[in-house]
């Protein structure tokens, strides 16, 4: 596998692949893997002649006032751990490659990338989907996998995507969670012992929207009620938002007809953890 944080070698090398009409799949991560990551690159090998995982922690998509300085970082082990699975290529850019002097485009979806964590983290959305847009131009891939953990992150990149005929199949993978239904997560080890026990109520109180509305509830304020109350029982949350929207859209949603998505973020102390579930009607 090779390692290279040089963009013309990740060109040429995808350019190579393509000459040879073989597929390339990509996965873009900030790294400090976990099964999470390395689910997303089981996918892209599952489905692609040839992979690139990047690697970049992305100042764009950070607050002033967020973790980039202390974000973890683990580059070594990731690369061993995408190497075990076929990944071809990891590419970890610097900041000046990605960004280099007189660069001054944004790319801004407009809409959909307001509300919920872009109203929580102002700038944020416009952050990923330039820095995503650039490394979809570096690596031109065929098919480009994203957890559904962020699923706004994946609605906002389907439609960038859409809207500038950017030609990528974008693949959402399942969320992995922890053995007691946490998300997994790179945040998640920021967690002192006593947030780490309380974080699995978020996931339970998730399931607990989901088991009422199986049993007949389509009025989504009682599912998001039933999200809070469960969070109740654990002093050291804090809900930011609690939310039912359209998967495609993030529009809300007050009555569930096909399908909902029901979307947290919660901090557990300084840490904001984010999760969803999808809430639709069997067919
Ligand atoms: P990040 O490194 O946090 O930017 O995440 C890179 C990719 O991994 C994104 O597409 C995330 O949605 C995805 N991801 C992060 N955590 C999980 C998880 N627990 N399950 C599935 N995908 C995840």
């Amino acid at each position: 596998m090779i390692v290279t944080d040089s963009e013309h070698r990740i060109s040429d090398i995808c350019a190579e692949w393509r000459a040879e009409g073989l597929s390339v799949g990509f996965v873009p991560t900030m790294g400090a893997f976990h099964r999470g990551h390395l689910s997303l690159v089981e996918i892209a090998v599952a489905s692609s002649d040839r992979v690139v995982v990047s690697i970049f922690v992305n100042p764009m998509q950070f607050g002033p006032d967020e973790d980039l300085d202390r974000y973890p970082r683990n580059l070594e082990k990731d690369c061993k751990s995408v190497e075990e699975l076929g990944a071809s290529v990891v590419f970890t850019p610097r900041t000046d490659v990605v960004y280099p002097d007189g660069f001054s485009t944004g790319v801004y979806v407009a809409g959909m990338s307001e509300g919920l964590c872009g109203a929580a983290r102002p700038g944020h959305f416009d952050g990923v989907t330039t820095v995503c847009a650039v490394l979809f131009g570096i690596v031109r891939p065929d098919l480009a996998v994203f957890g559904m953990k962020d699923a706004q992150q994946l609605a906002v990149i389907r439609r960038m995507v859409s809207d500038l005929r950017m030609g990528i199949d974008i693949v959402a993978a399942p969320i992995v969670r922890e053995f007691d239904g946490l998300a997994m997560s790179s945040r998640n080890q920021y967690l002192s012992v006593e947030e780490r026990e309380q974080a699995c109520f978020i996931s339970i109180g998730l399931e607990m929207a989901l088991v009422l509305f199986r049993m007949g509830e389509r009025n989504c304020e009682v599912l998001r009620n039933a999200f809070l109350s469960k969070l109740e029982d654990a002093p050291l949350l804090k809900v930011q938002y609690v939310e039912t929207v359209d998967p495609d859209t993030m529009l809300g949603v007050e009555q569930v007809e096909k399908q909902v998505l029901l979307a947290v973020a919660v901090f557990a102390g300084k840490t904001r953890l984010i999760d969803n579930i999808l809430i639709e009607l069997e067919v």
